[in-house]
């Protein structure tokens, strides 16, 4: 089945079109990335397999001249890899935010629409941008059935005291104020890909997935579900990231809103956009960028650095507390997959569990590792996340369903 995978953002387009096969076999036909949708110069950078990549730059006023390019870029006879839009059979959507409305993916219909368009409130970045994606996806194949993907489903295991605020009940009940997580695709994904791994029974394990990207999330995962997760109400909750700050004593927001004068949005921008790595070192939102300047002696990005693994540690920390143990810690996402220093710093502090990490294995990027030596009472591995092909199965599946 031809499945066509979309994550649609405020202003751009990630795309990839997926052959599947089965859950397990499949192509991966093209890939690409269409940016700055609304602004004077947008563009799309489309990767055929097998071909050059082609690159355009061109105004794209909205997320509907977007789709259309994608669609284009995948039909043109010479950079494309189908032969016309029949072709796809189904499109698959990413979305950020699906409350307590969703515990897995859906087909969309206008109920689904009605609730992910609840949800804009809870991410106003994100969900508006996923439902002009769905909305320019029925305008340009308006007979392919579309399904969608929630980063929360996966969450929505976790017991009542986990997930609630001790903020005054009506909150729950009036405004549906409390923690839903995000990141749950790559957690669920990267769980049961490192139970394969580790040849453990996912049904019988405590894993702690640590997704340590530009956002990150680490999640406690027994027997498969989740139980605990980072990130709240928001994906701001949590530990230390690209911009975000993660965890902050609440009373220091009004604070500083009261001393600087700010209205609650722009104290929403700060707290998003200019804090985390970047709001802490002046320097840089990208970890690369802060291992050079601290390699060079930057004394505040060596603190960010040593914020990023002293908060990655507490919160495993917890979770080894909340399962009363841990069998496996895999590492996912950009900073997870690619920055040994880090996990060298976190899986150091776990000698107390008996974890031994495997200094020479640690030094690996990018790929399936185990990172833990034979005889560590605690397995470590490096999984790289792959939301898209949850994504695309999902999709097949629900898909298949309605087929028959
Ligand atoms: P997003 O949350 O936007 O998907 P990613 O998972 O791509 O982000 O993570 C981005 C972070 O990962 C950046 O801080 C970047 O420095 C780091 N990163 C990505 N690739 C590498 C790499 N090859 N080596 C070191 N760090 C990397």
């Amino acid at each position: 089945m031809i499945i066509l995978v979309i994550n649609c953002g405020s202003s751009s387009i990630k795309y990839q079109l997926l052959d599947m096969k089965s859950d397990e076999v499949y192509d991966l036909l093209a890939k690409g990335l269409v940016e700055k949708i609304g602004l004077p110069e947008g563009g799309i950078t489309h990767r055929p397999t097998g071909k050059d990549k082609v690159e355009k730059t061109l105004p794209i006023p909205d997320h509907k001249v977007g789709m259309k390019l994608v669609l284009d870029a995948l039909v043109d006879p010479s950079h494309g890899v189908l032969k016309s839009f029949d072709d796809i059979e189904a499109v698959g959507h990413r979305i950020v935010q699906g409350a307590d409305f969703f515990s897995g993916s859906a087909l969309v219909n206008d109920d689904v629409l009605k609730k992910i368009e609840i949800c804009c409130d809870f991410a106003p970045l994100h969900n508006p941008a996923h439902l002009l994606g769905i909305h320019a996806v029925s305008e340009v194949l308006p007979d392919v059935p579309q399904v969608v993907t929630f980063d929360t489903a996966f969450h929505q295991t976790m017991p009542d005291y986990a997930y609630m605020y001790a903020l005054p009940y009506e909150y729950y009940t009036k405004y549906r104020v409390r923690r839903y997580g995000a990141h749950g695709t790559s957690h669920e994904y990267v769980s049961r890909k490192g139970a394969e791994f580790a040849g453990l029974d996912i049904n019988n394990s405590k894993i702690i997935t640590c997704h340590i990207g530009n956002g990150s999330s680490v999640t406690a995962v027994l027997n498969g579900k989740c139980i605990d997760t980072s990130m709240g109400f928001t994906p701001l909750e949590g530990m230390i990231m690209g911009t975000r700050c993660g965890n902050v004593d609440c009373n220091v927001i009004p604070y500083i809103m009261k001393k600087e004068n700010l209205t609650p949005d722009q104290m929403t921008d700060i707290m998003n956009k200019k804090s985390g790595f970047l709001g802490l070192s002046g320097i840089s939102s990208d970890a690369r960028d802060l291992d050079a300047a601290a390699n060079a002696g930057d004394p505040k990005a060596k603190l960010v650095l040593k914020k990023l693994s002293y908060d990655i540690i507490k919160l495993i920390g917890q979770y080894v507390a909340a399962m009363n143990g841990v069998d496996l810690i895999v590492f996912t996402a950009g900073i997870g997959e690619n920055n040994s220093r880090m996990r060298r710093r976190v899986c150091e502090n776990f000698s107390y569990l008996g974890l031994k990490l495997d200094y020479e294995a640690n030094m690996v990027t990018g790929k399936t590792t185990m990172l833990s030596t034979p005889d560590s009472a605690v397995k470590v591995a490096l999984i790289p996340t792959d939301e898209e092909l949850v994504i695309a199965r999902d999709t097949m599946h629900i898909v298949s369903t309605i087929e028959e």
